[in-house]
């Protein structure tokens, strides 16, 4: 049988970091497998500048960003497979695998990184009322479809959802000729970043109609328009606020869920609240020798935070191959307080850790002129005073290890203090 020290499952910027970091410290023997027919994932089809800005202080396109890392793995010589699609991983780290070359392949691994990314959610999941039309897409198979594969979607859009990519398709859909009709938003804020709102809507003069949602597609062969309305607090469309939006497109733009039918088969513990795997400090999940990284951990707004993290998650993989990561069961348990959505990691061994801890969360609602409190067993360790706080932003913390070490504290607790709730 075919084994591999570490088997990295994707090939899009988490999965590429953690491969090029493991094999920095010392892992000689890596395969990287990626089900796309290329390299790069989700990033190939981002043409759009704004990546890098942190990672490599330069604004780079997603492609361009990807290549970056794409020939570091080249000069590494990383072994990878491309058009082949990992099926099921045991917890004894049997990978078993599929491709129009090698067929049904199962391959022993030392260590494995999940870097499987997400997925959009359908209208499957929204169950708006209506026929089954062409034109209704979801954000990012509308990207895909343009800039890729050369193919126009449609001439007059409306587009449900305010996440980031539903907010740079609003753009694009422009610049390519089409009319945007609107961004219509269930919730009193956009689940975007702002600066998506601003170059991509305000800059086109698109309207992003918060507190809306759509009620009924219309057509039967083609999308033929939009029925429009008001929700109320509880999310339900308010009757008599309805309204046509004639258009030939819909694209829907409502959620992002981490890819996790590999880590559930395989009995890997999951956060409710981010959909992605429970991860330690060095980004092992709750099976040992098996971490993981990006968007199939929580959904990321910006790669360079991915890349950062998949380092780790390449470099824990590395000590674990080499026998030198801690493991104790007992350690530092992480949870969401008053105002805060999720935390990552969710548990902590702090003799992994390395300078200091990285938090990253996301907070439940918009909260103005705030702090975010850091509570050790209920001890406050540290705040940090925000002008603005959202759900589309994830926000970091970096907490001194000289606060942690030889503390034995059993919690961290997150919290946003706040006197101007919008
Ligand atoms: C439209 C859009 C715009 C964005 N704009 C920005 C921006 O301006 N700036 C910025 O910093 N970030 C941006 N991002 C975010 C950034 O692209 C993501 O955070 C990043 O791509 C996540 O990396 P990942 O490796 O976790 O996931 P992905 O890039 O999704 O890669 C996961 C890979 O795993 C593969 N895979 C999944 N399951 C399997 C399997 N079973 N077997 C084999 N392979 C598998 C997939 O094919 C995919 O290639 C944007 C994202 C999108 C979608």
């Amino acid at each position: 049988m075919l084994t591999y020290e570490l088997v990295v499952i994707g090939g899009g910027p988490a999965g590429l970091a953690a491969a090029i970091e493991a094999k920095k410290n010392g892992v000689e023997d890596i395969l990287v497998i990626e089900r796309d027919r290329e390299l790069g994932g989700i990033l190939q089809q981002c043409i759009h500048s704004g990546f890098g800005v942190h990672e490599f202080n330069e604004e780079l396109t997603g492609p361009e960003y990807a290549e970056r890392f794409i020939n570091s793995i080249l000069a590494n010589k990383i072994d990878y497979k491309l058009d082949t699609m990992v099926l099921e991983i045991t917890q004894d780290r049997m990978v078993k695998l599929l491709s129009p070359l090698d067929g049904v392949m199962t391959i022993k691994a030392g260590a494995v990184v999940l870097a499987m990314g997400c997925r959009e959610r359908t209208r499957g999941a929204l169950a708006i009322p209506g026929y089954r039309p062409a034109g209704v897409f979801t954000a990012g198979t509308a990207q895909r479809f343009i800039n890729l594969e050369g193919y126009m979607v449609g001439k007059k859009a409306v587009i449900l959802g305010s996440g980031d990519i539903g907010l740079i398709m609003a753009r694009r859909l422009s610049l390519e000729g089409a009319q945007v009709e609107a961004v219509v938003e269930a919730m009193p804020f956009s689940s975007g970043l702002t600066r998506n709102i601003v170059q991509c809507l305000d800059d086109y003069g698109i309207p992003l109609m918060l507190e809306h949602t759509v009620v009924e597609i219309l057509g039967k062969e083609r999308v033929e328009g939009v029925i429009v309305a008001e929700v109320d607090e509880n999310k339900r469309p308010i009757c008599g606020t309805e309204r046509l939006y004639e258009c030939d497109t819909l694209l829907l733009s409502v959620g992002l869920i981490p890819e996790n039918e590999l880590s559930k088969k395989s009995k890997i513990e999951i956060d409710t609240l981010t959909s992605g795997p429970t991860v330690s400090e060095s980004m092992e999940t709750s099976v040992a020798g098996i971490f993981a990284c990006g968007n199939v951990v929580h959904v990321h707004d910006i790669v360079d935070f991915v890349s950062q993290e998949s380092k780790r998650a390449g470099k824990s993989a590395a000590k674990y191959i080499k026998k030198e990561l801690i493991q104790k069961k007992d350690g530092i348990k992480t949870s969401p307080g008053r105002g805060v959505r999720y935390i990552i990691p969710h548990r902590i061994c702090v003799d992994n850790l390395e300078g200091e801890l990285e938090l990253f969360l996301r907070v439940d609602n918009v909260y103005k002129l705030s702090k975010l409190v850091v509570k050790c067993d209920g001890k406050v360790v540290k705040e940090v005073s925000k002008r603005h706080l959202a759900p589309g932003e994830m926000e970091k913390l970096n907490i001194p290890l000289n606060l942690l070490s030889g503390k034995k504290y059993s919690s961290i607790t997150v919290e946003v203090e706040s006197e101007v709730d919008s």
